[in-house]
């Protein structure tokens, strides 16, 4: 994992349109499972390829080559459909559904990270975590959503234990030897490492 400035690309077109996403997650949001609704948007070709140009095809996570082409492997980092997966499982959260959208919460990812990420989402203290009820979390303001709110650099309330490579780092927490390999210089490089083993 190496830092990258997502500002330094601009924010796909397709994933402007508020208009859109508005109507959409007002028809979800009260499902018991909005996140099985989502719409394929996220992963339109104008995405992929803002992506795949802004991390040079390569993973977010492992920085592995993805292929040309590469078609359902775009990470929701703060996933849209439930929150961890058996044992694990959040109870009583939904997932972060509106922000399937979310230019700041998409990365591009390699198949097998793809799917040890899948939809965990890790935090030192379980108490910080960001409720799926979007009124109390001013995500929705007198009947409107705040789309601005939804940037996940303002999500920082929460302890997460995943890095980003948008938002941390990553020299702080990872040290990478010419050889190759990498060695955890906090707890939070050491738990991606494992993550990734
Ligand atoms: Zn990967």
């Amino acid at each position: 994992m190496i830092s990258i400035d997502k500002t330094k690309i601009d924010r796909p077109k397709v994933l402007n349109n508020t208009i859109w996403i508005e109507e959409q997650l007002l028809k979800i949001k009260d499902y018991e499972k909005p996140g099985n609704e989502i719409k394929n948007r996220y992963k339109h070709k104008e995405v992929k390829t803002a992506l795949c140009k802004l991390y040079h095809n390569k993973c977010a996570y492992c920085e592995g080559k993805i292929p040309e082409g590469f078609s359902e492997r775009i990470d929701h980092f703060r996933p849209k459909n439930g929150i961890g997966k058996g044992e694990d499982k959040i109870k009583n959260h939904k997932g972060y559904y509106w922000l399937a959208y979310e230019w700041t919460n998409l990365l591009p990812t390699c198949e097998k990270c793809n799917g040890i990420k899948s939809n965990k989402f890790p935090l030192e203290n379980d108490n910080t975590r960001i409720t799926d009820d979007l009124i109390t979390e001013k995500f929705i303001v007198k009947d409107k959503f705040v789309f601005e709110n939804f940037n996940i650099n303002k999500l920082e309330t929460e302890k997460r234990l995943l890095l980003n490579p948008e938002i941390d780092k990553i020299e702080e927490h990872l040290y990478f030897y010419p050889n190759g390999e990498i060695k955890h210089l906090t707890e939070k490089g050491k738990k991606l490492l494992k993550f990734m083993d």
